[in-house]
């Protein structure tokens, strides 16, 4: 585990497959995000916290340093 979270995700859109990476925040979760390529509105899947645990190459920061669920 770092103390230095990675802070840029790139998520991919199930919807078209467009890929965009985004730099995540890093205390709150973002639970919405509408893909660049088609304008999909994206949604965590059941079980995540946020678009990036479900659709990012890197879950979130504070998953990253919890190791769990953040909120
Ligand atoms: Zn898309």
């Amino acid at each position: 585990m770092s103390e230095h979270p990675v802070r840029s995700s790139t998520i991919t859109c199930p919807e078209c497959g467009h890929q965009e990476t985004e730099t995540m925040p890093l205390e709150a979760c973002q639970w919405f995000y509408e893909c660049p390529g088609c304008g999909a509105l994206l949604r965590p899947r059941p079980g995540d916290c946020c678009v990036f645990c479900s659709f990012g190459t890197v879950p979130c920061p504070p998953v990253q340093q919890q190791g769990g669920p953040c909120c």
